[in-house]
């Protein structure tokens, strides 16, 4: 049996009983969705060993190439499993800890990381520090054998379910720029650590202020050396398009179904400009597929080439165009909330998310320049 013959079979047998209530929740803008249903599901996959499929086995995973885990990714999304909360420890923290951390720090990070019991956060982003993240400000001292960190994060995913942030902050007083930052590894559930929400334009909250004043993390909860935190605060954002990106193609032919379905029900479709726009937007959703076969071809032989930088670029321009095209098939119905307070249906709640794809993991500017400078060799900007 392939590995996407067993996880069909996997999802199709287990995602019954008190899991068909998950299916379909949570995600982009639904992050609030069913938070318990969906970690006892994360649970549930990491004793099957369905989590971290591409780590090596010696920490629980099943070293699966990157095709498998593509695989992976598009049959749980075509069973309409539920988003996964575990998704920054297994994509982010997780491969980092397992490239740059001590022995003693995989033992201790990796195992509940795989098993769905730690959840995890990303303090990176500052009121004064986004996508110029070297204007860090958040420090840090050793003081008794611990970390001391006071400063303040914002936009942070999923702080108000973490257990864990890993934060970078400036420990050498006086350093510029990339240096002296340590990338450090926080509980967050202490009194030096405050989370607040923030409401978003979808009126939901799925990411936050987080204020340190005075939390506290053992000293040797530090990612490389003291002072290098930027080399490894790099390799993390480098893990952000992995294998789950790739396996997005199948939630995107989902939405675009409900978006054409839509304009057939409201008359939409007889509109010749928004049948262009659907045409257009359907060719453009195979282009993406096909880049993103060509991403993998050469990610597997080692030599990723410039496909790989337009990935990030192609795929949530694309996203936040269909988004508007799902405002527009919708007509009046897209004017008016599903029901109150501010209740969205699929729809609308797609358009307003979509707006924050070409912002979060690297924004369009920072992309386009990006491929100017580095895929097409042009002067600095
Ligand atoms: C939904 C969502 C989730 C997020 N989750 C997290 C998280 O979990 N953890 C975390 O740390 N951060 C998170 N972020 C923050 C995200 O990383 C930042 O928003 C992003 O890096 C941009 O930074 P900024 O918002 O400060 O905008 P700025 O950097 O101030 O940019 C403002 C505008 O200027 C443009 N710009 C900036 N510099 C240049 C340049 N050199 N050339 C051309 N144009 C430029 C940008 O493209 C943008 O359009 C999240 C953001 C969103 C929207």
């Amino acid at each position: 049996m392939t590995l996407r013959e067993e996880i069909r079979s996997w999802l199709a047998e287990h995602l019954s009983g008190e899991f068909s209530a998950a299916r379909g929740l949570g995600g982009p803008g639904r992050e609030h969705e069913g938070h318990d249903i969906r970690l006892a599901w994360e649970r549930r996959l990491g004793e099957a060993g369905w989590t971290c499929l591409g780590w090596p086995k010696e920490y629980g995973g099943r070293e699966a190439t990157l095709e498998d885990q593509v695989a992976f990714h598009e049959e749980y999304a075509r069973a309409a499993a539920p988003a996964r909360v575990g998704h920054i420890g297994e994509g982010l923290i997780g491969p980092t800890v397992i490239d740059h951390g001590t022995e003693e720090q995989r033992r201790r990070f990796l195992p509940p990381i795989r098993r769905g019991e730690e959840l995890w956060c990303q303090g990176y982003s500052e009121p004064g520090a986004g996508s110029d993240l070297a204007g860090v400000q958040t420090r840090a001292r050793l003081q008794d054998g611990e970390w001391v960190i006071t400063g303040q994060k914002v936009w942070t995913s999923l702080a108000h379910v973490a257990d864990w942030c890993f934060v970078i902050a400036r420990t050498e007083p006086g350093s510029q720029r990339h240096r002296g930052l340590s990338y450090l590894l926080v509980p967050m559930d202490q009194p030096g650590v405050e989370v607040r929400p923030i409401v978003q334009m979808t009126g939901t909250s799925e990411f936050n202020e987080v204020f340190f004043d005075g939390a506290r993390t053992a000293a040797a909860n530090v990612l490389g050396a003291p002072g290098e935190g930027w080399r490894v605060a790099m390799a993390t954002l480098g893990y952000e398009r992995g294998a789950s990106t790739l396996g997005q193609q199948i939630g995107f032919q989902r939405e675009y179904a409900k978006v054409v379905e839509t304009a057939r029900r409201t008359g939409a479709a007889r509109d010749p400009v928004l049948r262009d726009r659907l045409v257009q937007s359907w060719l453009e959703l195979q282009i993406m597929r096909l880049n993103a076969l060509r991403t993998m071809t050469s990610l597997s032989a080692g030599e990723p080439g410039p496909e790989v930088s337009i990935g990030k670029l192609y795929w949530s321009e694309w996203h936040r165009r269909l988004g508007e095209l799902a405002q527009a098939v919708q007509g009046r119905e897209g004017l008016v909330a599903d029901g109150p307070p501010y209740e969205l249906n699929d729809l609308q709640r797609l358009y307003l998310f979509s707006r924050a794809d070409t912002i979060y993991a690297g924004s369009s500017e920072i992309q386009r320049n990006i491929i100017a400078e580095r895929t097409l060799g042009l002067p600095k900007g």
